[in-house]
């Protein structure tokens, strides 16, 4: 079958990737010069399975409400004459249940370690480079009460398979030695053994080369304006995808199926053909500073619960990434975050890095309002969803181009996940 994917990110490239592998003719459509240019650029480096606890959850209402207006709040959702990011803010709100938790993090569990688990087989079969690290995550606590509660959530995900161990605070200064001038205020921590780390734009970029050696056609600098539609109801089929070319020529090109995997640009996509993605960028900023002192830097990947920040080694360089902001598509880099960024990691890290220098990146996070991504069929026979991976697209991205690349050629993947447009009890066709 030939198979059209739109866009290059981790889970365009992920999913030419295994639609190549499983026979089919595959060409990927991208804006821009190479794969993994926009969110899958420099994120925060986790393969994080066992912090799949989204956004929305019963703790949220009052801390987005506490943080509305503060520059540096690690969520800050700034009111916008704006439908959809109101309707999301609402949808957001729906998800905060405890039922509504529970159910979002079984589906976000299931299908992150269905993805770190093809990740490694994926890492063992082409050999990509990409700074990874396999000595798990350790993510520490400053606030007794939001340790405590974290308890919980350890032991459910202890349930569903993670081992999430809570350590104490002096455990968690033997894990990671790096930490140890920040013990006073350490109350506690846990550590996955399983999770991992690495450089999400090295792996993309290693794929998108193994999988155009393998014959899948890249074609780059071109954009994607609209997607060319015939028939109605269960006739329905997409006929064709306009683009404008590296040359600014308008063309039509055709397939047999197409998959949208545009991140954050997949919602005004498919609005027209009537299929409501609720998707919105949580802008999210990360610093790369190079590692100069080896003995002050950490050496497993971390979270700072306290400032939501995550920490990930990336061979010399040290990766610090986090905050979100919920206000729309731009991508400029705002100096208040960016300071607050590089003042918490030299408070936690003073001698590690060399801090005159940091490389400062924005990207968008596909956000649903669950974190679940969609991931399936649509109300077109031959278009299917691969996007709104949100917070973590490089933990669920491979396994999630597995699995498309599975429904499209006509087999149930073998991950037990609320896919759309399949007989499931809890996603609908869209
Ligand atoms: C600060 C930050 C830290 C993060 N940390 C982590 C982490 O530690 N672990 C984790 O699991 N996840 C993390 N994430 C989330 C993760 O990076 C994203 O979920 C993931 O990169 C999304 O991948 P994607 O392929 O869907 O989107 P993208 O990488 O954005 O890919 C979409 C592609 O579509 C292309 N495109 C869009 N519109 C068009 C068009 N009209 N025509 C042609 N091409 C188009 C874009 O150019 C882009 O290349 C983080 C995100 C941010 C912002």
């Amino acid at each position: 079958m030939k198979v059209i994917v739109l866009g290059a990110g981790i889970i365009g490239t992920s999913t030419a990737w295994f639609l190549n592998q499983q026979g089919h003719e595959v060409t990927v459509i991208e804006r821009q010069p190479g794969a993994a240019q926009e969110t899958s650029f420099a994120n925060g480096g986790q393969i994080s399975v066992s912090h799949a606890e989204p956004w929305a959850n019963p703790s949220a209402p009052l801390k987005v409400l506490k943080w509305l207006g503060k520059e540096d709040a690690p969520l800050l959702f700034r009111p916008r004459a704006d439908w959809l990011q109101w309707r999301w803010g609402l949808q957001f709100l729906r998800e905060c249940t405890q039922q509504r938790t529970n159910h979002n993090i079984r589906q976000i569990v299931a299908i992150a370690e269905y993805s770190r688990q093809t990740l490694l087989e994926v890492r063992a079969s082409t050999g990509i480079e990409y700074d990874s690290l396999s000595k798990g995550i350790l993510h520490f606590y400053t606030d007794q009460k939001e340790f405590d509660s974290s308890l919980p959530a350890a032991r459910l995900m202890r349930e569903l398979g993670c081992p999430r161990v809570s350590i104490s605070a002096d455990e968690v200064i033997k894990k990671e030695p790096a930490l140890a001038g920040m013990r006073q205020q350490i109350v506690g921590g846990d550590f996955t053994a399983t999770d991992e780390s690495g450089d999400v734009y090295k792996f993309t970029t290693g794929l998108a080369r193994k999988a155009a050696e393998c014959g899948v056609i890249f074609q780059y600098n071109t954009n994607v304006t609209r997607l060319l539609s015939a028939g109605c109801d269960s006739d329905a089929t997409v006929t064709g995808v306009e683009i404008i070319d590296a040359q600014g020529r308008h063309q039509v090109l055709h397939a047999d199926a197409f998959v949208v995997a545009m991140g954050s640009f997949s919602q005004a996509l498919l609005k027209p053909l009537g299929i409501p993605l609720m998707i919105y960028p949580g802008k999210g900023y990360s610093a790369t500073y190079p590692v100069t002192n080896q003995a002050g830097a950490p050496t497993i990947s971390l979270t700072d619960d306290g400032y939501k920040l995550v920490v990930s080694r990336l061979g010399d360089r040290l990766r610090v990434a986090g905050t979100c902001e919920i206000n729309g598509y731009s991508r400029e880099l705002n100096n208040a975050r960016c300071e607050a960024i590089t003042r918490r990691t030299k408070e936690l890290f003073p001698d590690a890095c060399d801090y005159t220098a940091p490389v400062y990146w924005t990207g968008l996070r596909p956000l649903t309002p669950s974190n679940v991504p969609y991931i399936g069929k649509t109300k077109y026979s031959n278009l299917f969803l691969n996007t709104g991976h949100g917070t973590l697209g490089w933990t669920m991205g491979v396994g999630s181009g597995r699995a498309i690349a599975d429904i499209i050629s006509g087999v149930m993947p073998e991950v037990d996940f609320a896919f759309t447009g399949i007989e499931r009890p809890t996603r609908i066709a869209l």
